[in-house]
């Protein structure tokens, strides 16, 4: 990512390392929530112990509930958050965040390192059946589709309004096999576009498969950001 756009600054949960324009956040970023007011919480959400001078009140940095510091005193990287550092998580979030830090470890990595595919797109015959390399940018933001001859229009990921995985396919155990992609988008223009990516035969078909795998679940979690606000 690219530092020069980027600011560090302090807040009352630790440093957060913020892009200086918000239309250039990552699309895995999330709002940090409001914490619930001391006045409101007189015991711990997890433990029922009561608050007092000796048994303080802490706030998740993740869901910005209270809670004693014996259930709140796990420290977990929360970089949807922009966090530099760990920071406090209750137990329920520790575990949401964890496995958080495994997609951000693989199935990011997977995106961003790219896969070859077919590509079929609406409105394009140009690039019909084709192969291309198409790789997540590296802030996250865009879906790039590109071969030696040709550049598609870059795809934002906020844009993507569905995508669904191909199956026509079992494997010798008889487990079903992701075949592909489907996708639908608006591009640049407001307009609704359908892409269809196929894993090609041969070597690039495990990395194509994990990377179509890897785009559902990064789908998933822009949408759930999108509808829950978590
Ligand atoms: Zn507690
Ligand atoms: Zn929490």
């Amino acid at each position: 990512m690219a530092k020069e756009g980027k600011t560090l600054v302090k807040c009352k949960s630790g440093y957060r390392m913020v892009p200086v324009n918000v239309q250039m956040s990552s699309p895995f970023t999330l709002q940090e929530p409001a914490w619930v007011p001391d006045a409101q919480c007189q015991k711990c959400v997890q433990c029922q112990g009561k608050f007092d001078l000796f048994n303080r009140r802490h706030h998740c940095r993740r869901c910005g509930k209270c809670f004693c510091d014996k259930c709140c005193s796990t420290q977990v990287a929360l970089p949807r958050m922009l966090f530099v550092d760990p920071v406090r998580h209750c137990a329920g979030c520790s575990t949401i965040s964890k496995k958080e830090a495994d997609f951000f470890e693989k199935n990011v990595k997977t995106l961003t390192a790219g896969g070859m595919f077919t590509v079929t797109q609406s409105g394009n015959t140009d690039a019909n059946n084709t192969v291309f390399t198409c790789k997540l940018s590296t802030d996250h933001r865009l879906l790039q589709i590109e071969n030696e001859s040709q550049r598609l229009d870059e795809v934002l990921m906020t844009n993507i309004e569905f995508v669904q995985i191909l199956v026509d396919d079992s494997d010798s155990e008889g487990n079903q096999v992701a075949s592909g992609l489907a996708m639908k988008y608006r591009d640049s223009c407001g307009e609704q576009q359908l892409v269809k990516l196929v894993v090609p035969d041969g070597q690039a078909r495990k990395q194509g498969q994990s990377w179509v795998a890897s785009m559902q679940k990064a789908f998933k979690m822009i949408h759930d950001a999108r509808t829950t606000g978590r």
